[in-house]
């Protein structure tokens, strides 16, 4: 076409046009030059930007409680769907949503990027960063990620496959990427990162792979590195990284180092701008057996711990450790709030935490100092905490001494996992979900580290789900789980709302007198802060797991959840996990206004497959080595006892158990697209075979126990 000046002159009015249309669009009440213009002035005083979510937990000191009040108690019934947008994974969501100035930025599984209109839902921008599927089998809990940071324009990406990305806020188009990890080693990604005076902060995640854990700083402008903190010592013939670590060296044993170590930095982190202190959580000991990984004791340090950094340097201010050493896969991961409150009569500058392993820590943070641990829950690998040490007391079974499988609790779940908390300070109650679910803990024979495994070091058939139907049902119906409302002054539970499944969402609590929580049942639920009177609640067909967030566009209040279950609870525990009307785990951003007018689809109903294994007529012998391969290879995704929790392929139904698919599968790879890598490198046809027989045996076993029931099976595939 040739170009007149007419039409030239058309094209510039529709250029200024579509700028002038950019800049009136979302958020422009806060008049922001360009896209997600966070600073130091805003993130330090993000409390007082009451409408945008700037960082994952809302503040510095991650809270995650938004001063909004125009949904509240009142009217919170007449709260509706504003609008919703379809992800295109069914995996694990586990993300925080940003929303900065009208546009909300997320991520999903498989570590892709949304950016939306937050009025709207309208797409603005995405950005898939293409993990390898290959790398899946590096992550203990699913391929999921739980959010963004965000910094002058920039919005900055973990992936799973251990990349940090710097993303343009306008574009979604890359500034820089930087590999944050030696991919020799078997690290990933799930957390949000963090900015800090200009440094973003991200950890990794791996302790199950045979990793040593670190956190990293990285400049937010260029993606140079300017500090990386090792939470545990490397091989002590080597130099030290730093004088924190030469004194930790003290306490292990062995030769931990060629085993990793763990102490992994792959969630919580929270910043105190008045003692310029960087709070982390450290994971368990890799593996989680201490006899194995130290095997003459020690304390382990710093695993299971709470540290304190400088954010300029990486400076270790101080640290208290919650389990000293760890061995039953107890982080200290969990969410942390710092929050400042009366206790014992004083005001103190503290932080809160639930870590997995049951007690609630209220600790000082201007020097690490224990002030209380009180257990939230169940628990029965400790009586207390010993004030004088800070130490907790240990009971016989808690380092499962004996030959027999030692029924401890809380189990690997823990009695919270990562699923964030949030601390309102009108009622100065904590609120978080709870799970009670044990685990049968038993030294191996032998331990063997793997390359294409999980390397728990523990005896992973004995921790097998029984399967008397009346063992088993007791132990699934004990596993159970409850949204908490916690008070951290008098150390005691308020209220508590039970829930239908163990694993449920994160919590955000609201000027409203609300707290929010989706449930792992498909809920979208609204409690009253005061006493848990639910007021409202929504079927979002979906699990929850991820934390909503509330923030305004207009002046309009909005709450967000992004629904999709998962997460290690459905992959791993398997049975334990399955709920009795599973839903198509169709992934979704909500977003909800008093008097929205938008709806979801007819929820997709599974139809349940049909059980019609070929006979089981392997040996005793080969089912037990297939039990043993596949409790350690494959469980881990397909479920323990090879049943699936409902998200990834239940194998007992496969079409592969009839014909050499299976070992096309196995040792072919040819389904390496999906995640599922070739095992050849350390399984030969043989232990295929034998682990194909297992899962015959089992799907047979299902068969015969539904049939003397008398109804169809009681699981599912999806
Ligand atoms: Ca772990």
């Amino acid at each position: 076409m040739r170009m007149t000046k007419q039409n030239t002159f058309g094209i510039i009015l529709a250029l200024l046009a579509s700028a002038a249309c950019s800049r009136s669009g979302p958020g422009a009440e806060n008049q922001p030059a360009r896209p997600a213009a966070v600073d130091a002035a805003r993130l330090l005083h993000a409390d007082s930007e009451a409408g945008n979510w700037m960082t994952t937990g809302r503040t510095y000191g991650e809270q995650r409680f938004s001063p909004l009040a125009d949904v509240n108690a009142q009217n919170v019934g007449q709260l509706a769907l504003a609008w919703s947008y379809d992800l295109d994974t069914r995996r694990g969501q586990e993300a925080t949503p940003l929303v900065i100035d009208g546009v909300m930025y997320f991520t999903t599984a498989w570590s892709k990027v949304v950016a939306l209109d937050a009025a709207t839902g309208a797409r603005v921008w995405t950005y898939d960063p293409k993990v390898p599927p290959e790398w899946a089998v590096n992550a203990c809990c699913d391929v999921v990620n739980r959010g963004l940071a965000a910094w002058n324009g920039k919005v900055f990406l973990g992936t799973l496959d251990g990349r940090l990305i710097a993303l343009d806020a306008a574009s979604g188009k890359p500034v820089w990427s930087t590999l944050t990890i030696d991919p020799a080693f078997r690290y990933t990604i799930t957390g949000a990162p963090r900015v800090v005076k200009g440094k973003v902060l991200i950890g990794n995640g791996g302790a199950e792979m045979s990793v040593r854990g670190y956190i990293s700083a990285y400049d937010a402008e260029t993606g140079k590195l300017a500090w990386r903190f090792y939470t545990i010592p490397g091989d002590p013939s080597k130099p030290f990284e730093n004088p924190a670590l030469e004194k930790a060296a003290k306490t292990w044993t062995g030769e931990w180092w060629k085993l990793g170590g763990g102490g992994t930095v792959w969630d919580s982190m929270a910043y105190d701008a008045d003692l310029d202190l960087l709070y982390v959580g450290t994971g368990n000991g890799g593996p989680w057996n201490e006899r194995i990984r130290s095997p003459r004791g020690g304390d382990n340090l710093y695993l299971a711990s709470i540290v304190a950094l400088r954010p300029d340097t990486g400076e270790m201010v101080w640290y208290y450790q919650e389990t000293p050493g760890e061995m039953w896969d107890y982080t200290s991961t969990q969410h942390i709030i710092v929050a400042d409150i009366t206790f014992d009569g004083k005001p103190r500058k503290v932080l809160l935490h639930a870590p997995k392993n049951g007690f609630f820590y209220v600790i000082d943070r201007t020097n690490g100092e224990l002030l209380s641990a009180k257990p939230y829950t169940f628990i029965n690998w400790a009586t207390g905490v010993d004030m004088k040490t800070g130490r907790p007391v240990e009971t016989g079974i808690a380092r499962y001494p004996g030959p027999k499988p030692a029924p401890v609790v809380p189990g690997p779940l823990g009695a919270h996992s990562w699923q964030p908390m949030s601390f309102d300070p009108q009622t100065g109650f904590v609120y978080f979900s709870v799970h009670d679910a044990g685990f049968l803990y038993k030294s191996p024979e032998h331990f063997q580290k793997n390359a294409l495994s999980p390397n728990y070091g523990i005896d992973v058939v004995a921790a097998e789900l029984p399967q008397d139907p009346n063992i088993k049902k007791a132990i699934i119906s004990s596993v159970k789980g409850r949204l908490v409302a916690w008070d951290p002054a008098t150390q005691t539970q308020v209220w508590e709302a039970p829930r239908t499944t163990a694993w449920n969402g994160g919590v955000l609590s609201t000027a409203g007198g609300l707290v929010f929580e989706g449930t792992g049942d498909g809920n979208f639920e609204a409690l009253r802060a005061a006493n848990g009177e639910k007021l409202w609640s929504y079927f979002v067909q979906a699990g929850v797991v991820a934390a909503p967030v509330a923030y305004t566009v207009k002046g309009e209040q909005y709450v967000a959840i992004l629904v999709g279950w998962g997460g290690v609870f459905p992959l791993a525990p398997g049975e334990i996990a399955l709920r009795p009307k599973p839903l198509a785990n169709i992934g979704r951003m909500l977003a909800f206004k008093i008097g929205g007018k938008a709806s979801l689809p007819p929820p997709v109903e599974i139809t349940p497959p049909v059980l019609n294994p070929p006979p089981a007529t392997a040996s005793p012998a080969a089912v037990a080595k297939g039990e043993r391969i596949f409790q350690t290879y494959c469980a881990g995704c397909h479920g323990d006892a090879a049943v699936s929790g409902g998200i990834l392929p239940d194998l007992r139904y496969s079409s592969s158990l009839s014909d050499d698919s299976w070992f096309n599968i196995v040792l072919g790879g040819s389904l390496v697209g999906n995640g599922m890598i070739s095992f050849a490198k350390e399984l030969s046809r043989d232990d295929a075979e034998a682990a194909r027989a297992f899962v015959i045996y089992r799907a047979n076993q299902s068969l015969a126990q539904s049939k003397s029931a008398g109804g169809s099976p009681g699981t599912k595939k999806h």
